[in-house]
């Protein structure tokens, strides 16, 4: 399924005499931003900036270190700041223009969904996840699209905008394709993501500086917190073909663990011979944080939409618990029977 705007030639047309003239604009993605909501907010920030807009970047929740080193992202105004929030929420009520990127439920940007449903601004969409919400004014929406990157690319192309794919641009949008397809290897990972890729490599982006600022930065704690992980805290179900983490806050302290050192944990249950789901469950302060990843046709999400309180994509989704870590795990474990003919027969 896909809805794109730019399809609709009124729409095309009133989305380019907004962008005609100078406005206020302001980018938000979602809560605990990954590379590709960074990749859009940011490929946006400089793309925008080029046409002469006031933009201005707002994450409802700070960022990982792994993409901290993005274009544009000292800019950021973090909106659980409270020095920043008055300033963050002013700018959202002055705001002409909001582009809500890489999500599609308000209540992913937490406590700035109700003020940016009120807010008398154009409200576009730009997103890739499963069953989106109808907030928005222009919706460019594909549920097959590798990354919200992606859309991103084609819709700048669909503008006649592609001249504006600068140095800075570029990099943000490979960042957020890179990421999103699992370093190209995802089912997303289509013709036209490499074709995509191959241009945006075109316009003298370093590949291999941004593999290596995004993926070998671990401070040293952090590295041998996922060996005490594997070593230590992975429970592999052969009967069920699934692996599963779990992180207490005792595990987190006891290394020092910080925002993103646990990011892509979840992945090398994937990596076992044979396993088809693998899950992390991270206790945090006030609720269990819930990671899902599968291969093939075993949807994830449907668990996480169905029973944590969560969603997202086929074999990438997330979802939370308000259980202790234990009890969490115990739910998930007695949910397995009910999946077991359909885990087994996607192994490959
Ligand atoms: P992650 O496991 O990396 O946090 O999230 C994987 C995907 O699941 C994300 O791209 C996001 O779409 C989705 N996701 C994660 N947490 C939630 C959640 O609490 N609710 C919903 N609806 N989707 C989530
Ligand atoms: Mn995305």
């Amino acid at each position: 399924m896909r809805k794109f705007f730019t399809d609709n030639k009124q729409d095309l047309e009133k989305f380019g005499q907004l962008l005609a003239s100078p406005k206020k604009i302001v980018l938000t993605a979602h809560q605990n931003p990954d590379g590709d909501a960074y990749g859009s907010i940011f490929s946006l920030y400089a793309l925008l900036n080029q046409m002469g807009h006031e933009v201005y970047a707002i994450s409802p929740t700070g960022h990982a270190d792994y993409i901290s080193w993005m274009p544009g992202v000292s800019n950021v105004i973090n909106f659980q700041d409270d020095l920043e929030r008055g300033r963050a929420e002013r700018l959202i009520s002055e705001a002409n223009l909001i582009f809500c990127l890489d999500f599609s439920a308000l209540s992913r940007i937490r406590d700035m969904g109700s003020i940016i449903e009120s807010s008398k601004a154009d409200i576009v969409l730009i997103d890739h996840h499963q069953e989106p919400e109808d907030f928005a004014d222009f919706v460019f929406w594909d549920e097959s699209a590798a990354a919200t990157c992606e859309l991103i690319f084609l819709l700048i192309n669909r503008l006649n905008l592609s001249h504006l794919i600068n140095f800075e641009v570029a990099t943000c949008l490979y960042t957020g394709i890179l990421t999103d397809t699992g370093s190209f290897r995802f089912d997303s990972t289509t013709p036209q993501v490499h074709e995509i890729a191959g241009q945006l490599i075109a316009k003298g982006i370093n590949p291999n500086r941004i593999n290596r600022k995004l993926f070998d930065q671990y401070k040293v704690d952090s590295l041998r917190f996922r060996g005490f992980a594997l070593a230590e805290r992975l429970t592999y179900l052969e009967e069920m073909n699934v692996a599963y983490f779990t992180i207490s806050l005792e595990d987190q302290e006891k290394f020092n663990v910080e925002k993103g050192d646990t990011e892509g944990l979840v992945n090398y249950g994937l990596s076992i011979a044979g396993v088809v789901m693998s899950v992390i469950f991270i206790e945090n302060e006030d609720l269990i944080k819930i990671s899902f990843r599968s291969i093939e046709n075993f949807s994830v999400a449907e668990m996480a939409r169905n029973h944590f309180d969560g969603g997202g994509h086929k074999n990438a989704s997330g979802g939370k618990s308000n259980l202790t870590l234990k009890e969490t795990v115990d739910k998930f474990l007695k949910l397995l029977p009910d999946y077991q003919k359909s885990l087994l027969e996607q192994s490959v």
